[in-house]
């Protein structure tokens, strides 16, 4: 077997071997292209929105007022990328009316949002301009691990005023369960381990239809992720399409689309 160097592996290519050997082929190796499609724009758009979010001038908003002050500003904030985003939005060939729903949607998620954080300012004590800044985290963060060559960006990495650390990520998908997105979550966690050289206290997920949904950080977190890439990896050192068998599921074909590779795959022929 030809071997190839190891390559530098993320949650997603993970979670992608895992679904599906062939589908990591065709994503990765072959670096076929795909196409954009609604849910994968407007998450980035939400992205986008509550990276933003933070940098908002809070001199101007009181206790009082927050929760419509910040409504409006998410608001603002959503049309404002909306806009930057046209150019990919144009391309899916939505009607005027599938984009007004799905702005609609989106901002009622961010509205969503909003209010769990209100809950929290209201918890903390201070001016409101005291009490956000408390809750700022830091955004957007690439972690690159060279022991583990796997790198992830992390939406959200949270400090309480305790000293513990919180990693959390947004979704906007309808699905509510944590335990889809774990080994997402172990990886960032052991990303953090590896460049601080402790763990976070807590990982989880913004379900932006929903509540946040947290899990603690143990060994055993650590553990599952170290070889979940450890097995990524041994099985990613050839080109040959041979060692990347197709894992027909649910997930090739489905009522409201199908896997990006489902034509090229032919998923049942041998
Ligand atoms: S169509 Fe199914 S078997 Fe083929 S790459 Fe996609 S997920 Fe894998």
């Amino acid at each position: 077997m030809n071997t190839i160097a190891k390559r530098v592996q993320s949650p997603s290519s993970i979670k992608t071997f895992k679904q599906c050997p062939r589908k990591y082929y065709y994503s990765y190796i072959l670096k076929l292209e795909t196409k954009a499609n609604i849910h994968t724009v407007r998450g980035n758009i939400a992205h986008s929105v509550l990276e933003h979010f933070f940098d908002i001038d809070t001199s101007v908003i009181s206790m009082e007022n927050h929760e419509a002050h910040l409504k409006l500003i998410v608001q603002k904030l959503l049309l404002k990328e909306w806009q930057n985003y046209k150019t990919e939005l144009d391309k899916l060939g939505l009607t005027q009316d599938k984009q007004i729903h799905y702005f609609e949607d989106t901002l009622v998620m961010l509205f969503n949002w909003v209010d769990l954080f209100s809950s929290k300012l209201s918890r903390k004590t201070g001016t409101f301009a005291e009490r956000f800044k408390k809750l700022t985290p830091m955004r957007e963060l690439l972690l690159v691990s060279e022991n583990y060559s796997t790198k992830g960006y992390i939406d959200a990495i949270e400090h309480d005023e305790d000293g513990s650390v919180r990693i959390m990520d947004y979704k906007t998908s309808s699905s509510q369960n944590i335990n889809e997105h774990i080994l997402q979550l172990a990886i960032y966690s052991l990303l953090y381990f590896d460049k601080h050289g402790t763990m976070p206290k807590q990982v989880g997920i913004y379900f932006l239809k929903g509540r946040e949904s947290l899990v603690d950080v143990d060994e055993k977190l650590l553990d599952m992720a170290k070889k979940e890439i450890a097995h990524v990896h041994e099985s990613t050192l050839t080109e040959d399409v041979n060692h990347y068998p197709k894992k027909p599921s649910p997930l090739c074909k489905f009522s409201t689309g199908q896997c990006d590779f489902y034509d090229v795959c032919r998923p049942h022929e041998r």
